[in-house]
């Protein structure tokens, strides 16, 4: 049974005969190509990479999946993280599948339903804060470092291991590293494992170039664009709602060194390239998973020309995660009709024209 980012990429992960190879299906995600988006951007060698199809329903997973083998390998007792949502729903099912403890630590109210849906039901134990989602880090940190208890937020260096396997992943599907990744970040783990990988994939010559790499914050919450945290960061974005990422710096690296960008997207922005994704290509991403495409928008308004560019947009999470905003910002409704076929004719011929 080869499944799992632990058994495929075990060469490049920290892993030793006496880490437990644990999965519940994790990565080999998707590389879909735009049917149509690509072409109305002048893109038109454009991949998206759908880790909402992760078995929490978001690329956490990828790195859940290691941090808890290797707490299992360490004896840990229970697990702890803070999250704006995915980082928990993975940690609960992870935990449960290892019948380990976690405990979660959510800001109240910022937490989207299909999220915390998840958690419970995996029955983890679930903190709410009062505070945002920096203020719950901060105290998991503070209890961790006292207890036996295992951080599992992206701090933990296991995790951007396990995520980097998507960019292994992207390597093995095209051939080679596409010329541009554009992705979303938020507390910057991803954008610091995707660099990693792609770095270590051309290292041990599995690919030719490195990609930029293109990373988006919301507007709200974008401390790396303006250069200093922001303490009340705000966005639709819930999974990218932060002030101060814990990987700040090798954000700003990967950036550099890649000749890359980190810049802000609106919410305005990212509800478009959300409702664009759905209706175009068939592919309903949580809310911060479209400032990929919002960012790549941007640029191309801009005038980055992509055209002869392979490029890949990171759709990092599920749509159905966060249903309350699918309803209320997509301007559809259903259309009621009487139980017979001459209706159903009626309405559905009329709107064939
Ligand atoms: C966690 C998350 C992000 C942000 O990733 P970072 O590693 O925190 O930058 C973006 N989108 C989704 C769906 C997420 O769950």
């Amino acid at each position: 049974m080869g499944i799992g980012v632990i058994n495929k990429y075990r060469a490049f992960l920290p892993v030793t005969e006496d880490t437990p190879s644990l999965s519940l299906g994790e990565g080999d995600t998707p590389l879909v190509k735009s049917s149509r988006l690509g072409q109305e951007l002048g893109c038109p060698d454009l991949y998206f990479k759908l880790e909402g199809c992760n078995p929490t329903g978001s690329f956490k997973d990828r790195g859940m999946v290691v941090a808890m083998a290797k707490a299992l390998e360490q004896g840990s007792v229970g697990v702890m993280c803070a999250s704006t949502g995915n980082t928990s729903a993975s940690a609960a099912a992870y935990s449960a599948h290892c019948n380990l403890p976690a405990f979660v630590l959510i800001p109240k109210g910022e937490v989207a339903l299909g999220k915390l849906a998840q958690a419970m039901a995996y029955g983890a134990k679930i903190l709410m804060v009062e505070g945002n989602f920096d203020v719950a880090l901060k105290l998991a940190r503070a209890f961790t470092d006292k207890h036996a208890i295992t951080l599992v937020n992206s701090v933990n260096p296991h995790r951007l291991e396990g995520q980097k396997t998507a960019a292994f992943e992207v390597v093995d599907d095209l051939g080679d590293a596409p010329d541009y990744l554009f992705i979303p970040v938020g507390n910057a783990g991803n954008i610091t494992a995707y660099w990693r990988g792609f770095r270590e994939y051309y290292q041990a010559g599995r690919s030719t170039i490195l990609p930029r790499m293109m990373g988006f914050q919301a507007e709200g919450a974008a401390p790396i664009v303006r250069g200093a945290p922001v303490a009340n960061p705000q966005t639709i974005a819930s999974a990218i709602r932060i002030g101060n990422p814990a990987s700040w710096q090798s954000a700003v690296e990967a950036r550099d060194r890649s000749g890359g960008v980190i810049d802000a997207v609106s919410d305005d922005e990212i509800l478009e390239a959300y409702r664009l994704l759905a209706s175009k290509e068939g592919i309903f991403g949580e809310p911060a998973s479209a400032a990929s495409l919002a960012g790549l928008m941007k640029l191309r308004r801009q005038g980055l020309d992509l055209a002869g560019k392979r490029v890949v947009c990171v759709i990092t999470g599920s749509g159905l995660k966060d249903p309350d905003l699918a309803v209320s910002s997509i301007a559809a409704h259903a259309i009621e009709v009487k139980a017979t076929l001459a209706a159903v004719e009626e309405v559905t011929l009329g709107m064939m024209g």
